[in-house]
């Protein structure tokens, strides 16, 4: 467990100094914004779909480590999936946030198990998975967390 807060922590640092996949994706084909009043985040995706997989993706945005950490992690976890695998792997993130479980293969996202631990914060951590997949339902409507149901 202390291993996984550690890296929890080094995690979210680390995605926060070097946000991947950060900036509008001037090819972008699909754009959605997601917004969670309750802590002031704010996330844009930008997807280049093609076909049925996420060419291209990139997050713009401005929040709580958290937040921006999760958005950034998730970019590298959707790029080249297709919007069926990327449900998939929403649920699973989603399941690791709401019960702390984690995968047995510790990796970066098996990290944010620790929100688990700060309930308030699981919009926080989803709240790019929202925005990409109103943004993959073609939905140019502003993706606020208040609407979906954790
Ligand atoms: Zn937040």
């Amino acid at each position: 467990m202390n291993d996984l807060s550690d890296l929890y922590q080094s995690v979210i640092l680390d995605h926060n100094r070097r946000p991947r996949n950060r900036g509008k994706l001037p090819t972008a084909n699909r754009v959605a914004h997601g917004n969670n009043p309750s802590c002031g985040d704010e996330c844009s995706v930008y997807l280049r779909l093609d076909g049925d997989r996420v060419a291209e993706i990139s997050f713009d945005g401005s929040g709580c480590a958290i937040s921006q950490a999760s958005a950034s992690l998730m970019t590298t976890q959707v790029k080249g999936k297709s919007a069926s695998e990327i449900e998939a792997l929403y649920k699973n993130f989603h399941h690791i946030v709401t019960t702390g479980e984690a995968p047995e293969e510790i990796n970066d996202v098996a990290a944010f198990a620790g929100v688990h631990d700060f309930p308030a914060r699981i919009k926080c951590a989803t709240l790019g998975w929202h925005a990409t997949l109103n943004a993959l339902k073609g939905d140019p409507v502003t993706a606020t967390t208040e609407t979906h149901k954790d």
